[in-house]
């Protein structure tokens, strides 16, 4: 990272800090980007399975949250038992400071196996059972949108009330605004440095700047000079420099108001 990169309080707002892919050195990860200024990383679970693990590694840093919640990648094993598991972990985390958000969640009709009448029949009860658990324990959601939008919008209209942020959003300027008109905050990540990413640059310089967050989606999502290496937190203030060479303004007004973003959209952060 430059040197010259504003050391302010930045927020990730998605980032996988459980995925293997962090398994051999993690507590450098987390230190690298608490001395980048990264004040704040949501680890978001992905299933039932991984609620322990972003739960515990969330409490062991200093600025660490998470969210609990069953992907659309772990529809296919999720039943009616699982989301009782998600209940009542939710319900335990009542007072846990660290618990943001349900998430991740949403709708994937991208990958083969999950576009089928059945399957993508099961992921809209999927989702819509966890708008439901958000409604239920006023929390935020995380959500996960590939091919989908349109569905997603269609679920959040029938479940108003609950807000969150459209994870490395990907749709439209329209659907953007409709997002935003429902009161969710777009995470800008790596795909935003891409020069050939016409569609999400625009979005990136042309949305209200109230209406974004930053996020890594690490591992995944790597920015552009480092294409096709593992993405790490400590990359959150060169995407938001990038953020504010887009829209012609300072990289401390970008990390500010994304920061204020995150906790407006956020309370428990
Ligand atoms: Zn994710």
């Amino acid at each position: 990272m430059d040197a010259h990169l504003p050391t302010l309080p930045w927020i990730d707002t998605h980032c996988h800090l459980d995925a293997a892919e962090f398994d051999a050195d993690r507590d450098e990860v987390i230190e690298d980007a608490a001395r980048a200024g990264v004040a704040h990383i949501v680890v978001p679970a992905v299933d039932t399975a991984n609620f322990d693990a972003v739960r515990r590694l969330a409490q062991r840093m200093p600025g660490g949250r998470y969210a609990l919640g069953i992907h659309p990648l772990a529809s296919p094993g999720a039943k009616e038992a699982e989301l009782e598991l998600l209940d009542a972990a939710l319900t335990r985390a009542a007072t846990d400071a660290r618990l943001v958000a349900i998430g991740e969640i949403g709708l994937d009709l991208f990958v083969d196996e999950l576009k089928s009448d059945a399957a993508r029949a099961h992921q809209e009860w999927l989702f819509a059972e966890q708008l439901r658990l958000a409604r239920h324990h006023h929390l935020p959601v995380l959500l996960h949108v590939r091919r989908a939008q349109d569905r997603v919008l269609k679920a959040l209209r029938a479940h108003r009330g609950v807000t969150g942020i459209a994870h490395a959003f990907n749709g439209s300027a329209q659907q953007a605004g409709f997002f935003v008109e429902l009161g969710f905050k777009l995470g800008m990540g790596g795909a935003m440095t891409f020069e050939r990413a016409l569609n999400i640059r625009r979005i990136a310089s042309d949305m209200p700047l109230d209406a974004l967050v930053l996020e890594t989606d690490a591992p995944d999502i790597a920015p552009a000079w480092r294409y096709k290496s593992r993405n790490v937190p400590a990359e959150i203030p060169a995407i938001g420099c990038e953020l504010a060479k887009l829209r012609g303004i300072a990289p401390e007004v970008v990390a500010a108001q994304t920061a204020k973003n995150a906790q407006t959209i956020l309370p428990r952060l």
